[in-house]
């Protein structure tokens, strides 16, 4: 079948400026620093937090310089290549170890606060986890991925419902059971979640829970992206699994 016209055009008053001096971004730490040239624009665009850092005032001709000491060299460099290309160079990292590269993208996108970011990064999060490896077997985030997920985002996050959802429908208890010797390992309140899921879900069979939980391995998995304006994307169905949220504050 021949592939359908990729149309690429937009409107003309939606383009960004790229004439603008770029800022730079300074990552990482004193001893260990790397910096980034970013076009204003397209932070602004993006991150609330680039709008308000940028909107104070600076002298024409010097370069503005934002610094973001903490913040992992190689995640920023993933966010910024994402910021021209709106594509992750992600997809050769194995799925059993591309979830804690996507949490640290997902936080990094909540300290931004940039919701399209996240929403692409759980994209990005879904798909792994419905791409099968070599051997055919599909891999669930480990339960230590929780002490990333819970301590960079806020109770009711999109990740923080895809971890416990993840566990709620194909969970071993082993995979608890695995950190009985390294408790800090694993976040209490994403434990507390669990907990709380899985007797809201008492008596649910294992059908059911699949067939619930199916955004997980099929379709646009609109229940996890942030919509600020409450439109769904194109091709999602409303979730019918708010009432059981509720125990999450939803
Ligand atoms: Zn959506």
């Amino acid at each position: 079948m021949a592939a359908g016209l990729i149309d690429p055009r937009a409107n003309n008053d939606e383009g960004i400026s790229i004439s603008d001096t770029p800022v730079k971004i300074v990552v990482g730490s004193v001893e260990a620093e790397v910096s980034f040239c970013v076009h204003p624009a397209l932070l602004q665009k993006h991150s609330n937090i680039f709008e308000a850092a940028l909107k104070k005032e600076w002298t024409s001709g010097q370069q503005r310089i934002v610094d973001l000491w903490e913040e992992n060299p190689d995640t920023f460099t993933l966010y910024a290549q994402w910021l021209y290309t709106g594509k992750l160079f992600t997809k050769r990292e194995p799925a059993s170890t591309s979830y804690k590269r996507y949490a640290e993208l997902y936080v990094l996108g909540e300290k931004l606060i940039d919701r399209t970011f996240q929403n692409r990064v759980m994209d990005a999060t879904v798909a792994a986890k419905r791409e099968p490896d070599e051997n055919g077997r599909k891999y669930r985030p480990n339960a230590s991925l929780s002490s990333i997920v819970y301590s960079g985002t806020p109770k009711g996050s999109p990740l923080r419902r895809f971890m416990v959802d993840c566990y709620l429908r194909s969970g071993a208890s082993g995979s608890i059971q695995q950190h009985a010797d390294e408790p800090d390992k694993v976040d209490h309140e994403f434990l507390m979640d669990l907990s709380a899921a899985l007797l809201a879900n008492r008596g649910a069979s294992k059908s059911h829970l699949e067939e619930k939980y199916r955004h997980l391995e099929r379709g646009v998995p609109c229940t996890y992206h942030i919509h600020e304006g409450g439109n769904l994307c194109e091709g999602a169905t409303p979730a019918d699994d708010d009432e059981d949220n509720l125990w999450m504050g939803y």
